[in-house]
This record gives C-alpha cells, sequence and structure tokens, in this order.
C-alpha cells in the first residue's frame, strides 16, 4: 500500500505525520518504507535519523550540439517550450539548467547535429531508521527538474513494504509525479483562512487524479471553523485532528518524533493507518 502526504502549502506539518505514520506502522511490527519526495527540501531525516547505505547521482538527459554537423537552420530552437536551446546567428547556444528532457530538439534536428548528454541535478540517498526503509532525494541548488528527482527515489526503493511517500508542497508537477500510484491520499491543512484555500487546490488535484483521499487537521484548535464546514459540505472525511500543543511544537523544534515525546500519539497514528487501510480496502 502507497500512501501519500501532501498538503497545498508547506509548514501544515506534513513531515510530523508522514514520519510520525512511518514509525508507528513500523512499531506494529509490519514492514514501512518512507520516501521524503519534498526534494527541493528535504527535512525527514531530522526526524528518522537514518543510517544512510547507499548514494546515487540522480541525471537527466540535455542536448549537445555537435558544431561540424550543425548548418544553423534554427528548428531546435523554435521547437523549444522552455528556450533551453536556441539559435542566434547561426550559433546554438544550450542552456541546461532550463532543459526539461523532452528529447524534442534531438528528434527534429536534420542534420543528426544533436545528441544527450548525462547533466547532475542531485542526489538519492537510502538506509535504514529503526526497522524504517528510508529514502530520499536531494535537487541541487538551481536545478528545476524535481519530477525527475522524485521518479527516481521511487523507481530505485525496494517495493515490498507499505510506503509512506513525504510529498512536496503545492499542486504543481512534481506532487503529481509523487502522488502518482498511490492507493491513498492524506492532505494534511491548518483550520484557517490560508489552509482551507490550499486545500481546495489540493482536493481539486486529487480529484482530477481519481485518487481516493481524506484530511488530517493538524493545530485543530486554532483558527476558525470554516475547514471543517467545507469538509462536511464536500463529504471528506477529516481523519486525524492534531491540537496545537506547545509540547509537540518542543519536539519538532528538537527534531524529536511525537510518538516518542506524547503520550498516545503511538496509539493515534496506529488508529489512522487502521481507517487508512480501511478505507483502501473498499476502493
Ligand atoms: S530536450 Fe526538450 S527541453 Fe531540452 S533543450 Fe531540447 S527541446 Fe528543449
Ligand atoms: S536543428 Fe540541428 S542543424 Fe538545426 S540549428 Fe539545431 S542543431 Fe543545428
Amino acid at each position: 500500500m502507497k500512501i501519500a502526504i501532501a498538503s497545498g502549502k508547506g509548514g501544515t506539518g506534513k513531515t510530523t505525520i508522514a514520519t510520525n505514520l512511518a514509525a508507528s506502522i513500523s512499531r506494529t511490527g509490519l514492514r514501512v518504507q518512507y520516501l521524503d519526495c519534498d526534494a527541493e527540501e528535504p527535512n525527514g531525516h531530522i526526524f528518522l535519523k537514518p543510517v544512510i547505505e547507499s548514494r546515487e547521482d540522480v541525471t537527466v538527459g540535455v542536448p549537445e550540439v555537435d558544431e561540424q554537423k550543425c548548418t544553423g537552420c534554427g528548428k531546435c530552437g523554435r521547437l523549444c517550450q522552455y528556450s533551453a536551446i536556441t539559435c542566434i546567428k547561426e550559433k546554438v547556444l544550450v542552456f541546461e539548467e532550463l532543459c526539461h528532457s523532452c528529447g524534442g530538439c534531438m528528434a527534429i534536428c536534420p542534420e543528426g547535429a544533436i545528441k544527450e548528454i548525462q547533466r547532475r541535478i542531485g542526489i538519492a540517498e537510502f538506509g535504514k531508521s529503526d526497522g524504517i526503509a528510508f529514502g530520499h532525494g536531494k535537487l541541487n541548488i538551481g536545478a528545476i527538474q524535481t519530477p525527475a528527482i522524485i521518479k527516481f527515489v521511487k523507481q530505485k526503493a525496494p517495493n515490498k513494504a507499505i510506503t509512506i511517500l513525504d510529498v512536496p508542497p503545492g499542486t504543481s508537477c512534481p506532487v503529481i509525479e509523487a502522488v502518482k500510484g498511490s492507493d491513498f491520499v492524506l492532505l494534511v491543512t491548518e483550520p484557517t483562512p490560508f489552509g482551507l484555500n490550499d486545500l481546495k487546490l489540493a482536493v481539486g488535484m486529487v480529484r482530477e487524479l481519481k485518487l481516493p483521499f481524506a484530511v488530517a487537521l493538524n493545530r485543530s484548535d486554532i483558527g476558525d471553523e470554516s475547514v471543517l464546514q467545507y469538509c462536511a459540505e464536500e463529504n471528506i472525511d477529516v481523519i486525524l485532528e492534531i491540537p496545537n500543543d506547545r509540547l509537540i511544537a518542543e519536539a519538532y523544534s528538537q527534531g524529536f518524533m511525537i510518538i516518542d515525546a506524547l503520550g498516545g500519539y503511538q496509539q493515534a497514528f496506529s488508529q489512522l493507518y487502521q481507517k487508512i487501510k480501511a478505507r483502501v480496502a473498499v476502493q
């Protein structure tokens, strides 16, 4: 079973819920893996403290032009939607950092002057954390191919365990890549107008992808009732509520898990897993 923990915006407690859910499942004796797909800012390792056992460079294909073959026709530049290759005065310039590796310029070049070379965009690391298989991707500063690194981490991770995917915030391409293939998406939000706005965007995304989902409400006793009202009107289940507790904030700031720092949360997260499992079973 693949469970994606997502959020329409950052700072809602998504990683807190993802890491505690993974650890609580592991402590019941089940095999679980945690994959941090928030490749621009992965921080699940701060809480799970994994021992890294392997590292792999993540690369993407980018074009390299053979000036001897190029006639300067400009077809490659006119095709590229990202201005990553352009032809100026019959000289072709490649901006690798803008390339989305679509391969279009290589396919269209009438002279066969463009070949693909590999460009390193980041690193993927895999290891173990107290019985949990751990994996995360780290995108290089300035690199933009987040979906490629997420895809790499998901493909390389062992696939024989309950998988918790810590999804990047938002609703853009990296989020789609991270939640793709999930059995269930847990949308984490807060009961504030900003939380409601971003939850609506996230709900729109998972409905478009036809993925089963429910909501987790973090800092549930702040803000207003608008998120709960919206969920009631839209028949969306709220299956976890975590109150605004100073002890939780202290545990978070010190890199501790809630299930270790506060009594009752191991059970709360085990129940969360059972609720998700029951919902996946009826799909
Ligand atoms: S591979 Fe695609 S994105 Fe990259 S330069 Fe060529 S056409 Fe542009
Ligand atoms: S399409 Fe090929 S031949 Fe034409 S400008 Fe680009 S690299 Fe040169």
